[in-house]
């Protein structure tokens, strides 16, 4: 089917069945190469080792930096005063990132709170993936309920506040308890699955370094009854705490001055919008990469338990803390700042869907599913592509005839300005842009590979159509 590296147009409206994507022979054959371990990544069983050890750390100093020196970023200015800092540092965490009830209570209730919503909210619309080669080409179904839950969970939220049941201003206040409980889960979720996975027998693309699958993960599709693990932890537990971390911050503004900051007004716009797009848009997950090649792993779990949610957003709790004399902009400012968040978005939330349902409309699975908001030009009709001799096509239309990573650019963009919301008063904030971009190029790099060995001289073909891998004229 179809010739291998054309550029090839199809409609939309389209249901010939010979029309949707098939994989071929010699598509089968490479897809079973990439699930094999093939070669170390992440600097191999040391290197996984040191981001596992290496993250907590960063973390807390990060977070001490922030709650107990005033947002500087501290250091010994001789060997001497390393010791007594270390351990002043130490205590803090000790005293006030220790593991109290309060955080148990709160942090692992609601990961039970979320579960069960998932489980047994209705109203979920089902979405198909993409095939999946481990399991001979079947396809998984996603009940994607994420929409409804995120509105019961802002409702339950709002009522235990208003009922002085639960004080949404507490999440900040215990910022540093909850950081702990969440590193345990993500730490022993890992262990867990990977134990779990190795017991039923089903592992796939193994090392057989311990440490480096713990990291890197042993399922692939991890299910309790019809909730995807991977799929509900990306979704239900980062963006709904860095949204309600940002509503914590309004309130403890509001209680503090009588008003919120356009600042923080501005991070609960940005996390809103992270979060919603989350769930209006839960069908599109499927077809990420995270969904049908990374697996669940260290890697994903704490970094969607523990690392998104505790230091994304470090702006919110620095601005919760200090006055907002300190990150005052002229209107004029504030105007680009939004200006430029909601471009941003425009361009992720569009990006996203036009590749998403590019891969739904050639598998012939796609519904226009109407929740809100739906942006113009997030479908592309009659989309441009290259046909590979693997059977699978790759888009060169929308978004993505200007460059490789569109998503990425925009994602990036809004990670800058969750740190450049509060200016120049601390450094801190920034770490999530300057994390994220390393990540991105990291794994662009990966992707790229991947892509290169599974389409052949038809990823070259891709590549010389579409040249740049970020911005277009650029890079
Ligand atoms: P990508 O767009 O990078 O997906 C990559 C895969 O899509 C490729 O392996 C390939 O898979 C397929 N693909 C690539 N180009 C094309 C094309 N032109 N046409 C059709 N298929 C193509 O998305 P990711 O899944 O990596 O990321 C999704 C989003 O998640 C991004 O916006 C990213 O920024 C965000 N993200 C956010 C993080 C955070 O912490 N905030 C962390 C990580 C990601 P194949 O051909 O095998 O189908």
């Amino acid at each position: 089917m179809g010739t291998s590296g054309t550029v090839r147009q199809r409609t939309t409206q389209s249901t010939e069945k010979e029309d949707f994507v098939k994989i071929t022979n010699e598509g089968e054959q490479r897809d079973k190469e990439l699930d094999k371990h093939d070669t170390y990544e992440f600097g191999g069983p040391w290197g996984v080792f040191a981001i596992m050890t290496g993250f907590p750390v960063l973390m807390y100093y990060l977070w001490a930096c922030l709650w107990f020196y005033d947002g500087r970023l501290v250091y010994p200015h001789s060997l001497a005063e390393a010791k007594p800092l270390l351990l002043e540092i130490w205590g803090h965490v000790k005293t006030d990132a220790s593991s109290n009830w309060y955080a148990w209570k709160v942090y692992t209730g609601f990961m039970i709170h979320q579960l069960l919503l998932a489980h047994f909210m209705p109203w979920g619309y089902q979405q198909e993936g993409l095939p999946v080669p481990s399991l001979g080409y079947k396809t998984l179904m996603y009940n994607c309920n994420a929409l409804v839950c995120v509105y019961t969970t802002l409702l339950t939220a709002a009522g235990l506040h208003y009922f002085d049941i639960f004080r949404l201003t507490g999440i900040i206040d215990n910022f540093g308890h909850l950081m702990t409980v969440a590193m345990f889960w993500g730490w022993f979720v890992s262990f867990f699955m990977y134990f779990a996975t190795i017991v039923a027998g089903e592992p796939i693309r193994m090392s057989g370094s311990f440490i480096y699958d713990v990291f890197m993960g042993a399922c692939l599709n991890p299910r309790i009854g019809n909730v995807d693990l991977k799929m509900w932890a990306e979704v239900r537990i980062p963006w709904h705490i860095v949204f309600f971390l940002s509503v914590s911050g309004c309130l403890k503004q509001y209680e503090a001055y009588g008003y919120v900051t356009p600042n923080m007004a501005f991070m609960t716009l940005a996390t809103w919008l992270y979060l919603n797009a989350c769930c209006k848009g839960e069908e599109c997950i499927p077809q990420t990469w995270d969904m049908y090649h990374e697996k669940w792993g260290f890697l994903v779990i704490f970094w969607n338990f523990a690392g998104v949610p505790f230091s994304y957003v470090y702006s919110v709790v620095y601005m919760a803390s200090h006055d907002p004399s300190k990150y005052q902009f002229s209107t004029s400012t504030y105007v680009i700042m939004f200006t430029t968040l909601l471009t941003a978005y425009y361009v992720w939330d569009t990006s996203m869907s036009q590749k998403s349902r590019f891969k739904m409309q050639t598998q012939g699975v796609f519904n226009y599913r109407k929740t809100f908001p739906q942006l113009p030009w997030g479908t592309i009709k009659n989309p441009t592509f290259v046909q590979t001799a693997h059977g699978n096509r790759l888009l060169t239309s929308g978004w993505w005839q200007y460059s490789r990573k569109p998503n990425y650019v925009a994602d990036w963009t809004m990670a800058f300005l969750w740190g450049a919301i509060v200016g120049t008063a601390t450094p801190i904030p920034y770490f999530y842009s300057v994390f994220f971009i390393t990540v991105l190029i990291h794994r662009c790099g990966r992707d790229f590979e991947r892509c290169s060995k599974k389409y052949g001289k038809d990823w070259d073909k891709y590549c010389s159509i579409v040249k740049y891998k970020f911005i277009p004229g650029i890079y």
